[in-house]
């Protein structure tokens, strides 16, 4: 009945032994800087061999989020860059002392093939863009991070993944959670059945959308609302809690402000039936934050909460509050992904675990249209 293959690898049983493992240096991931300690840490002197990576689409992720991280990395540097605006490239060639021959834009993005510096393409566009270029940057030879979700269909999450493996090279989605210290003690606490049998999950992350001027209000582009952009997380969260896939979803939605969300949802409720009887619930919003994390077991509880935020995310069980520390969760995912294709290991978070929530997402849309239960199998 256990699926353990979304537990990725570098299990951290106990804020000892993750201790342990960070300060013996052990394992790419475990290794990186923890952010409290980043006021006076500075990055290590560029290794030879760190793999390099090209951002593609400066936005707000791969500005405030991304470019950042990689400084914090021990594996990957910032190698390259993709952008449709020659100002931006300006600005980021003199910041990151980024060489002319290795900025590219969407006309000129299949020259990565020539580019010996860049190995990794991750891709920070809006979601109906994903596929286009995670193709594209396989065929180029490179390996690829694509951010979530994976893409708007999941016909486009296999067409990611076939071409991907013709290519030969790996496919990693942007799920910076599996290399969170809280969030991989949720993992052991639920899929290893500590406080017993997991019964019900309350899985919800929303936000206030407050810009009406964007893609992720163009159906075209984003591919959905609310529950594409964050509701994603909190199926992420119940799969990983209870290590299963769901058997069937139900769902409601309802929209407060139908201008603003005449094209994608503002805000649904849906509910997972797993296999071991586990149920979850979850919300997600464009109309209110909530995000939190609440398992109750059989003989106790687990919650977090903030659960997904890019840091600040705290937890607590029956027994007590955890205690991990804070790490640069998107250096820590993107050097487990460096580490995976230097040692040819499967990347935790992979295409498959991309398709699975696109299909999860596309089962969540279909319970609302009809109203009735969606089966998943
Ligand atoms: P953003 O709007 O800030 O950035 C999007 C970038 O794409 C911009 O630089 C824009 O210029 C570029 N772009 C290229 N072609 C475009 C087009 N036709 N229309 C609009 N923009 C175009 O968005 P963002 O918040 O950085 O999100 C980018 C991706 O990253 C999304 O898929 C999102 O889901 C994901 N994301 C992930 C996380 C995470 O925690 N993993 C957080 C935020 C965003």
């Amino acid at each position: 009945m256990k699926n353990r293959a979304i537990l990725p690898p570098i299990a951290v049983s106990s804020r000892r032994d993750f201790l342990k493992t960070a300060s013996l240096g052990l394992g790419a991931t475990l290794a990186t800087p923890v952010v409290s300690r980043a006021a006076s840490w500075q990055p290590a002197p560029e290794a030879d061999d760190k793999l390099g990576v090209a951002l593609v689409g400066l936005g707000n992720y791969a500005t405030n989020q991304l470019a950042p991280a990689l400084a914090h990395t021990r594996h990957c540097r910032l190698a390259g860059i993709v952008t449709g605006t020659p100002a931006k490239a300006d600005a980021w060639a003199e910041k990151y002392a980024i060489p002319r021959t290795h900025i590219y834009n969407y006309q000129t993005f299949d020259r990565l093939a020539e580019n010996e510096d860049i190995d990794i393409v991750y891709v920070v566009l809006p979601n109906a863009m994903h596929a286009e270029y995670t193709i594209r940057a396989a065929q180029a030879g490179k390996h690829v991070i694509c951010e979530k979700p994976m893409a708007v269909t999941s016909q486009e999450c296999e067409a990611m993944i076939a071409a991907c493996d013709e290519a030969g090279v790996k496919l990693g989605i942007g799920y910076r959670l599996h290399f969170e210290p809280h969030n991989r003690e949720a993992m052991r606490l639920g899929q290893e059945q500590v406080f017993g049998a997991v019964k019900v999950i309350e899985a919800s992350f929303g936000f206030r959308l407050r810009n009406p001027n964007q893609w992720r209000l163009d159906k075209a582009l984003s591919g959905g609302g609310a529950l594409v952009d964050v509701g994603i997380y909190a199926i992420q969260a119940a799969r990983y809690v209870t290590g299963e896939e769901p058997l069937s979803v139900t769902a409601q939605a309802i929209k407060t402000d139908p201008v603003m969300y005449k094209e994608v949802d503002e805000t649904i409720f849906w509910q997972l039936e797993f296999p071991s009887g586990a149920v979850s619930n979850s919300t997600t919003s464009y109309a209110a934050y909530v995000e939190r994390l609440y398992a109750t077991c059989e003989q106790g509880w687990f919650e977090l909460g903030p659960a997904y935020s890019y840091s600040g995310i705290q937890g607590r069980t029956s027994k007590g509050t955890m205690d991990f520390p804070q790490v640069v969760q998107q250096a820590a995912h993107m050097d487990d992904f460096a580490d995976c294709i230097r040692t040819d290991r499967v990347f935790s978070a992979s295409g498959q675990e991309g398709l699975r929530d696109v299909k999860i997402i596309e089962a969540i849309y279909e319970a609302v249209e009809t109203g009735g239960k969606v089966s998943l199998v």
